[in-house]
């Protein structure tokens, strides 16, 4: 049954471990006999898990007209990870109509991918859409290299490149992109992990590289708890 205002009901197919922090889920039933893909190679749906009512966004892995696939990040806490870390196989789950943003320009030359273990679903299905001789580069954010989750070829070839979080678990990706070789031709370059990082490299994009809007997209996936955040949460666990 289709749920309202554009959203379906869909159910939990198969959940598969890609890695300890990475899980496949596989979602299906009739209803989402009506959803239909943008196209755009990062879209979205919003996810509603059983027994909430707030969404959470997740990246449209793969959709073959029957099967939506999502790769979920497992971390510490959260309304999802903790849904998704037991047995989720059987349940009913609503996703909303998906949306995109990765807006390729016509003159682009090369295109850029860069971001954290979020945004590897977005950065393998770009790899594998986007136009064939459009020469792509990836730099992947991870605990460690995922074997197979990109098409083959790209790491050999030196076009995938797997860089290691900090020592303490936060993201370098600004670091990392502030380091990189820019062609001199016109590019696209398309960012998403944590928040602060992306606001990082918005920041640099425009003022070091001076950079149009229309090369980029830099998006903000998620927020990483600061010590003033965390204590505020615990008073009120305590309260
Ligand atoms: C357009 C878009 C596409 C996205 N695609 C994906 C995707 O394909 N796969 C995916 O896993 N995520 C994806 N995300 C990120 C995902 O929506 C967030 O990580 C979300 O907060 C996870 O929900 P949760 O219920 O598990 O945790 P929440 O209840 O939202 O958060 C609980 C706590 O966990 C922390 N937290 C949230 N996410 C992370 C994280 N990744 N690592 C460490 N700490 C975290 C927060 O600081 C918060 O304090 C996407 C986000 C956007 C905006």
């Amino acid at each position: 049954m289709a749920a309202r205002g554009g959203s379906f009901q869909a159910e939990v197919l198969s959940r598969t471990g890609l890695s300890p922090h990475l899980l496949r889920l596989e979602l299906g039933g009739p209803s989402l006999s009506g959803f239909v893909s943008t196209g755009i190679v990062d879209e979205w749906v919003g996810l509603v898990v059983p027994g909430q009512y707030a969404n959470r966004f997740y990246t449209v892995r793969a959709w073959d007209g029957a099967v939506l696939t999502l790769d979920v990040v497992l971390h510490e806490h959260g309304l999802v990870t903790e849904w998704a870390a037991g047995d989720c196989v059987g349940d009913t789950v609503t996703i909303t109509a998906p949306k995109g943003s990765f807006s390729l320009p016509s003159e682009a030359r090369w295109v850029y991918l860069v971001g954290d273990l979020t945004a590897l679903p977005a950065l393998a299905r770009a790899a594998e859409e986007l136009p064939p001789g459009l020469p792509v580069r990836i730099w992947a954010e991870a605990p460690a290299p995922l074997g197979g989750y990109f098409p083959a070829g790209l790491e050999e070839r030196g076009d995938l490149v797997w860089a290691g979080p900090g020592g303490d678990g936060t993201s370098r990706l600004a670091a990392l992109v502030e380091g990189l070789p820019w062609p001199d031709d016109p590019g696209y370059f398309w960012m998403a992990g944590e928040s602060s990082q992306m606001r990082a490299i918005r920041s640099f994009l425009l003022r070091e590289r001076r950079l149009p809007h229309s090369a980029y997209d830099v998006m903000g996936y998620w927020r990483a708890q600061t010590a003033g955040s965390r204590r505020a949460a615990e008073s009120v666990t305590r309260s």
